[in-house]
């Protein structure tokens, strides 16, 4: 007997979404967070969140609908911006259609969530160790409000612990589950929000994204605004050698020049954060264990936004683990139908964009520039390749076209590879092993595609 079905430790929109789909099964659920109660959700963020996600968890575990006074403003669309400001892309359609909303009543109405469906919630409560006997995971240490260390037992842990991951590098060494995520595979980011009295955001419900390769190299500038006089802008950067510190970028590149920096601003928030820009883990469960959100990397990696994701992974690993507690079988290999279902409704996408992020990395601003000016990528076509993960441009007909109209050659030629790349990465992922037994042969297929990408 142990002392719960499920402990979760993280209680963001991943820990609380899979509490919610346990708890409201019937199954006892202890969910904890180190930050004090009225404080869990509060974190950097650019707060813009897809309606897309928030359907697809309505289908899949019933998720009510977000409450009004969550949201600041509706998003009606993301404008990408080229570097040299003077051409952008308006994309609208339904994956770029939201909200923008405040990240603390957002985080506690998902907490919230979970508690009235009969999860127990401990807050000021730290995950500290994770619990091996026999060899798998058996339970938790915990330190708890009055600081004393306890150790609790479940059937099933889940580390829900965002871009850490504190749990997940604590697995032994013999588990199947990537401890360890590269340095190059972070991005780092510094974000404020600003009231702007003074200021007026002409189009409040367009998000704008700002690409220049030579200050945000793997990453971009965001401005979203948050109605007409406030606004959340940041700038994040991947966190190769030699990156930038996401707050110089703030002060030598944002700052002067931006117009609403010119007028009267009230600073309500400054911070800075980090989250993992690459495929999902590869495997996600190992035995009577999972990996929920951030922390297991379920993040886009193209633009970062990893709110929806991680409650997509909470909602399909509730569903798994809802599944698996009734055969009394929390293996690995019970576990693993949540792999497969979350790399085909998200995870093949976030691998097939993980490519082109290495592509992005070699581009310079001319490219850009260049690519945006031609429109070598339309907006629809992007759009679609933010749906899909296929992008569009690399084959037959309307290649030979651009070749022909354009001029060029050699980045149409690279972005003709890079399209190929990701078709072939999404081929991998329609082929991702029904069971554990064919991960590494699976994975022996992954690695060659980035090898080339990185070289494109
Ligand atoms: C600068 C920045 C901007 C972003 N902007 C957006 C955006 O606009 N839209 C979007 O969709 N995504 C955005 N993201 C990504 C998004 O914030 C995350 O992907 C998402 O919050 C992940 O949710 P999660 O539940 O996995 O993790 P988190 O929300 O990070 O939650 C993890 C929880 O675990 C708790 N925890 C950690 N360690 C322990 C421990 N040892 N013991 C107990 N509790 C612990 C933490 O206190 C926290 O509450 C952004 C990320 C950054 C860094």
């Amino acid at each position: 007997m142990t002392d719960y079905d499920v402990i979760i430790a993280g209680a963001g929109t991943g820990g609380s979404t899979t509490a919610y789909a346990i708890a409201k099964k019937g199954y006892s659920v202890l969910l904890l967070d180190r930050k004090e109660k009225d404080k869990i959700g509060d974190k950097t963020c650019g707060d813009a969140l897809g309606s897309h996600h928030v359907k697809e968890a309505q289908e899949l575990i019933g998720l009510p609908e977000i409450p009004d006074d969550i949201v600041e403003y509706v998003v009606n669309g993301i404008d990408l911006i080229a570097p040299d400001r003077e051409h952008r892309l308006r994309m609208q359609g339904p994956t770029t259609t939201g909200m923008s909303f405040n990240r603390l009543k957002m985080g506690q109405w998902f907490l919230g969530l979970a508690e009235k469906a009969g999860a127990e919630v401990m807050a000021s409560t730290r995950a500290k160790k994770l619990l091996i006997k026999d060899g798998k995971v058996s339970g938790l240490r915990i330190m708890d409000s009055e600081g004393n260390d306890r150790d609790l037992t479940a059937r099933i842990v889940v580390d829900a612990t965002g871009a850490t991951g504190m749990l997940r590098r604590q697995l032994p060494e013999s588990s199947p589950i990537e401890r360890v995520i590269n340095k190059d595979d972070m991005m780092v980011a510094w974000r404020d929000i600003y009231e702007t009295p003074e200021y007026d955001f002409e189009t409040p419900d367009i998000l704008e994204i700002f690409w220049n390769q030579e200050e945000t190299l793997g990453g971009y500038t965001w401005v979203f605004p948050q109605g007409r006089n406030r606004v959340n802008v940041g700038a994040g950067v991947m966190t190769i050698k030699n990156h930038r510190r996401p707050q110089d970028i703030m002060k030598e590149f944002v700052e002067p020049n931006w117009d609403f920096y010119k007028t009267k601003l009230v600073r309500l928030d400054s911070s800075g954060g980090v989250a993992p820009i690459r495929r999902p883990i590869d495997t996600m469960v190992d035995d009577n264990f999972m990996l929920v959100g951030d922390a297991a990397c379920q993040v886009n990696p193209i633009h970062g936004g990893g709110i929806g994701s991680s409650i997509l992974g909470g909602a399909l690993a509730g569903l798994t683990a809802c599944k698996v507690l009734e055969t009394n079988d929390t293996s690995i290999g019970s576990l693993w139908e949540y792999n497969p279902r979350y790399m085909e409704m998200y995870g093949s996408k976030q691998a097939s964009l993980d490519v082109f992020r290495w592509f992005l990395l070699n581009v310079t601003n001319d490219d850009i520039d260049f690519a945006f000016r031609k429109q070598i990528i339309k907006a629809s076509d992007l759009l679609d390749t933010s749906m899909t993960g296929k992008m569009k441009i690399g084959t037959g007909e309307k290649f030979k076209r651009l070749v022909s109209g354009i001029g060029n050659v050699p980045l149409l030629r690279r972005v003709q590879k890079i399209a190929h790349l990701m078709e072939d990465i999404r081929e991998v992922y329609a082929q991702y092993p029904s069971s554990p037994d064919g991960l590494s042969d699976w994975q022996e297929k992954l690695w060659p595609i980035y090898d080339q990408a990185k070289k494109i």
